[in-house]
This record gives C-alpha cells, sequence and structure tokens, in this order.
C-alpha cells in the first residue's frame, strides 16, 4: 500500500489558524515580544554552560519603534538569533517551535521560563500585517539573513546584513480598511498600553521611542517634538511589588494573565513572608469551576517559581485537596535552583509553605464568609462539595473545614453554617438534626421531618451523596451531635410517650406481627411510631447507614 501524505491548502491553513486562535489583533505584539524574551533566555542559558559566552544584563533589550509615516513597526531583540536553516524550519514551518525543542534539549537546565512552544505565535503577526521581514544573526555566526513574507504566498530567504546578533522584525501595518482601522498599532500610546497589558513582567527591558511634546516657548498651540527612549514594562513580578501599590484590577490581570482561570477571582491574598521560610505568593479564590474539575483529569497545584524563575506549572504538594480550587503562585528565594520534582516532594520548605498557605487560605475563605457572604455563597455553590469531600476522605482536615461548611436550612430557607445553626439552638435541643434526599422538594416531603420541625427545631437538609457521609465523620459539632430524622431515636419523645408507644405496641401485638409476616425479608421490624403527623407510616434505619447512605453505597461500583 502507499502512504500519501496530507496536502493542506497553506494559505488558507494560516488564516482559518490566526482568525481562529486569536479573538484579538493586539496579541500578536505579546507573541512577538515573546519571542524576542525567549531568543534572550536562549542566550543566558547559553552563557550559563558555556564560558566564552558572558551575559551581562545590561546588553539585553528588546526595542520597538514605529514608523507612521512608513507604516512600519520594527521589534528588535538582542537575543540568539536564527540561522538561515533556523529562519527556514522555524518560521517556515508552521507548527514548528524551536523553542520548544531548545527547552527539551536542555531539560537538565533550567529553561522552563521559555515562554514559546506551539510555534504558531510568530504568525499573529500576519493579522496585522501586509508583510513581515525577519532579518537575523545567530549566535556565533559570521552572516545574517533575511526572511521575508506576506503570510500567503510563501517566503524568500536571502543574505543581508547586520552588525550585531539578534533578530530585526519590521512588521508592515495593514491599511485601514472600511470596518478595521490598523493606525492604532503604530501610535505610541496604544503600544504602551498593549505591553503593559500582557507583557509587564518580561524580564528584560522593552524599550521604546516615545514622541513627547512639549509647548513651544511663547507660543500657545505649537508644540517642540522630541523623541525619548523609555522603559515600559516593570519587568519585576507583580508579586514581588508592596500591596499598597496594586489595585484589585492589577491581581486580576494577573490572573487572566497566567491563564489561572477566565473568570473573575472571588478573592486574592497576596503573600510576603519573611519567617523560617521567605516566599512571596498570590493565592486566588475562583469564582466558577473549571470544567474538568470534578474529574480524574483536573490536576490541582500553584505555580511555583525560585527567585522568579519558574520551577513547575502545577506544585501539587503546596495545596491540599479540600482547597484544590485554588489558583495562585509561590515563589520562593529558599528553594535551590537544581531541584528535582523527587526532591521537591521532601523538601521541608516546601511542607512548611504549603502548611502556611493551607491557614492563609482558610482564613481568606472565613473572611469571605463573615464579611462577604454572597461572594461565599457563590464558592460554596461552586466548591462546598470538595470541602466535605475533604471532611470525609481526611479526618484531620476537621478542624480546618467544619466551621467552612455549609448546609439548607429549613428554617432559614438558605445556607447556614453549622455555627450558625448551633447558635439558634432552643435549651431543649439535643441534636443538631439533618434530614438526607435527593432534593429540597423531596426532604419537604419526608414524614420524618414533621416531628422535628413541629417542635420548632431546625433541620439541615443533605441534597449531596457526600453530605451524610461527611457528617458521620464529624459527629458533632461544639459537642452537639449530629441526629438523622429518620433515625428510631430522636430524642424528641418524652418518657410518657415512651410509654405509650410501648402498650400501644402490645395491644395491637397481633396486627404488628402479621404485618411483620407480609413484609419479611423487606423490613426488619414494625413498630408503632410517635413521629407521624399527616403521613401514617414511614421508614426508618437503626444502624449506621441511612437508607440514603445505603442507596450511594449500592449505585457505586465495585
Ligand atoms: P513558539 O514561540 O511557540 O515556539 P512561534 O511561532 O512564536 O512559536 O515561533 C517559532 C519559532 O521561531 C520559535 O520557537 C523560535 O525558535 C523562532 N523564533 C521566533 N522569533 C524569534 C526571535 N525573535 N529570535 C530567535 N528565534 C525566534
Ligand atoms: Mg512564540
Amino acid at each position: 500500500m502507499e502512504k500519501r501524505q496530507f496536502k493542506a491548502e497553506s494559505k488558507r491553513l494560516l488564516e482559518m489558524m490566526i482568525n481562529s486562535i486569536y479573538t484579538q489583533k493586539e496579541i500578536f505584539l505579546r507573541e512577538l515580544i515573546s519571542n524576542a524574551s525567549d531568543a534572550i533566555d536562549k542566550m543566558y542559558y547559553k552563557a550559563l554552560t558555556d564560558d566564552s559566552i558572558s551575559f551581562n544584563q545590561n546588553d539585553y533589550y528588546i526595542k520597538l519603534s514605529a514608523d507612521k509615516e512608513n507604516r512600519t513597526l520594527t521589534i528588535t531583540d538582542t537575543g540568539i538569533g536564527m540561522t538561515k536553516e533556523e529562519l527556514e524550519t522555524n518560521l517556515g514551518t508552521i507548527a514548528k517551535s524551536g523553542s520548544l525543542a531548545f527547552k527539551k534539549e536542555n531539560e537538565s537546565k533550567d529553561g522552563h521560563d521559555i515562554i514559546g512552544q506551539f510555534g504558531v505565535g510568530f504568525y499573529s503577526a500576519f493579522m496585522v500585517a501586509d508583510v513581515v521581514t525577519v532579518t537575523s544573526k545567530a549566535l556565533g555566526s559570521e552572516e545574517a539573513y533575511k526572511w521575508e513574507s506576506d503570510g500567503a504566498e510563501g517566503y524568500t530567504i536571502e543574505q543581508a546584513t547586520k552588525d550585531s546578533f539578534g533578530t530585526e522584525i519590521v512588521i508592515k501595518i495593514k491599511e485601514n480598511t472600511e470596518d478595521e482601522s490598523y493606525d492604532e498599532y503604530l501610535e505610541d500610546y496604544r503600544l504602551k498600553t498593549i505591553i503593559k497589558k500582557y507583557s509587564d513582567f518580561i524580564r528584560y527591558p522593552i524599550k521604546m521611542d516615545v514622541t513627547q511634546r512639549t509647548p513651544k516657548e511663547g507660543s500657545d498651540n505649537e508644540w517642540d517634538e522630541f523623541t525619548e527612549e523609555q522603559i515600559i514594562n516593570s519587568m519585576v513580578p507583580i508579586w514581588k511589588k508592596n500591596k499598597n501599590e496594586l489595585t484589585t484590577e492589577d491581581y486580576e490581570s494577573f490572573y487572566n494573565e497566567k491563564h489561572y482561570g477566565f473568570d473573575k477571582p472571588l478573592k486574592h491574598v497576596h503573600l510576603s513572608v519573611d519567617g523560617a521560610v521567605r516566599y512571596h505568593s498570590i493565592l486566588y479564590i475562583p469564582e466558577n469551576i473549571p470544567f474538568d474539575y470534578y474529574s480524574k483529569e483536573f490536576e490541582k497545584g500553584l505555580e511555583l517559581y525560585s527567585n522568579g524563575v519558574l520551577i513547575m506549572d502545577k506544585c501539587a504538594d503546596l495545596l491540599p485537596d479540600h482547597f484544590s480550587f485554588v489558583k495562585g503562585m509561590v515563589d520562593s528565594e529558599d528553594l535551590s535552583l537544581n531541584i528535582s520534582r523527587e526532591i521537591l516532594q521532601h523538601d521541608r520548605q516546601l511542607k512548611l509553605i504549603a502548611k502556611n498557605i493551607k491557614s492563609k487560605i482558610k482564613g481568606a475563605l472565613q473572611s469571605l464568609l463573615k464579611e462577604e457572604r454572597e461572594k461565599y455563597d457563590q464558592f460554596y455553590k461552586a466548591f462546598g462539595r470538595q470541602l466535605k469531600y475533604g471532611v470525609y476522605s481526611d479526618i484531620s482536615s476537621k478542624d480546618t473545614l467544619q466551621d467552612l461548611l455549609m448546609f439548607f436550612s429549613s428554617k432559614e430557607k438558605k445556607l447556614v453554617t453549622l455555627g450558625e445553626y448551633v447558635s439558634r439552638m432552643p435549651e431543649d435541643q439535643k441534636y443538631i438534626y439533618y434530614a438526607a434526599g435527593e432534593s429540597q422538594e423531596r426532604i419537604e416531603k419526608l414524614p420524618q421531618l414533621e416531628l422535628v420541625t413541629d417542635k420548632g427545631f431546625e433541620v439541615l437538609y443533605f441534597t449531596e451523596d457526600v453530605d451524610e457521609f461527611a457528617i458521620r465523620m464529624l459527629s458533632s459539632y461544639k459537642e452537639k451531635e449530629f441526629k438523622s430524622v429518620s433515625s428510631g431515636d430522636l430524642g424528641i419523645e418524652t418518657e410518657d410517650s415512651q410509654e405509650d408507644t410501648k402498650s400501644e405496641e402490645s395491644e395491637n401485638k397481633e396486627l404488628f406481627d402479621s404485618m411483620k409476616q407480609v413484609l419479611a425479608g423487606k423490613v426488619k421490624d414494625v413498630r408503632v411510631s410517635k413521629r407521624l403527623k399527616s403521613h401514617p407510616v414511614c421508614l426508618a434505619t437503626e444502624g449506621e447507614v441511612s437508607i440514603e447512605m445505603e442507596k450511594i453505597l449500592q449505585s457505586m461500583p465495585d
């Protein structure tokens, strides 16, 4: 059989790809700046292993300049550059990432802050460009080469001249069309905004020639123009900044920039700890559940940086399972750079940080509960189940979690905490009552509910599988035991009524015996009940496992 290659209409493919990946045209700048930063990073990693290369931070930068007259935007970097072959393979092949290859080759070193990996970012330039010209001189090479393309009809490569190593990309900005303006990508102000938005923490300076205007001396409406080179990005990562200088928007844009989620976080916590272990951290409580949250695919974890260099995308050891919804990062100087994953797991510093973070998350949730109840309700609807799983699967988390739990209340008709429940308990109420069922409506129809609510006692509704299991693990809250309204002894009957029950049972012995006979094998016993008001019968359990729990256990695969 002959194996054939797929053919592709590259022009159409490129168009489709560019237009389906990016929703905003301005992204092109983020992509090109990321590439420039990667190129400088590679220089840095080369210098780590090659003594003949010295890396002097001051020599490395990215520079932007816009030329309105010629409609060009130029992005220059002093990075590692590309050889003729590299121009061909990296820019001439869609989805070919030289950076990914570099990362793989250098896996033993810490090449993890290199951004590129998909091999498509570069082509985003064609969203705003008619022609892209890349002139590059690779480190250690004598020659420079020029790659040029209009994004449709392929590309050309020819020899060129360039003095220093690095890459210069010239983008010929498209002419405005009827419904689309491209002029903005030649405006200093606009370019600055885009850089701040996406590339603020790029570690190398992003310089730009910015045109300044001052009023001409002795004139009101004439201006003196001059250009001034400015560094646009702050370079220092947000987590190393002073909390007082940061706004909620800053934290939210960091959250989005880092792709922690597409939602707006409900709350953030910024920690700068300088104690037994030093670290910076920004933690977020998300608003929405990630689509895969309650599936096996979901990976918990925080980003882990060592001295500003990303070590791990998702360091799972930093988060307990019951707080697996938390997003964010940790940066510590106290982790050594060459730690491997295995060593990390047993890292003492990491354990200290994790412990510390756990209590901070609890604190954040408690303050949300206390001060912003609506937001807490929103959080709880998304992640409450995880807290309950936490109690059930790891009883040592009891102290952390029990105050954070909420259940629907028969009295309040909304979610209440156990603390709120207990604080409302009348003196003659011994237990915290709950009723388990499929839904609020179903529970409200339970015959067993009536007696308890008629007494004026509040009942918590357990509508989720995990509820009863979790509560059984807790067994009590503030020394009040939990009691199912379906359990045999509700702790409500007075001695009189217990006497009553006994005598009624013996008086009607024959009836009960024959009922038992009819229901043999289906029920264990038939008894007189004092807990029924408007229903003739109800089912009750005596043992450890309730009817609801039994249903769940039976539905579980073996
Ligand atoms: P990615 O960055 O995901 O790898 P790109 O399409 O953005 O994909 O870039 C493709 C490749 O081209 C990069 O991996 C890199 O090898 C090379 N490249 C792009 N821009 C530069 C640059 N300014 N300097 C050196 N190499 C570059
Ligand atoms: Mg890229």
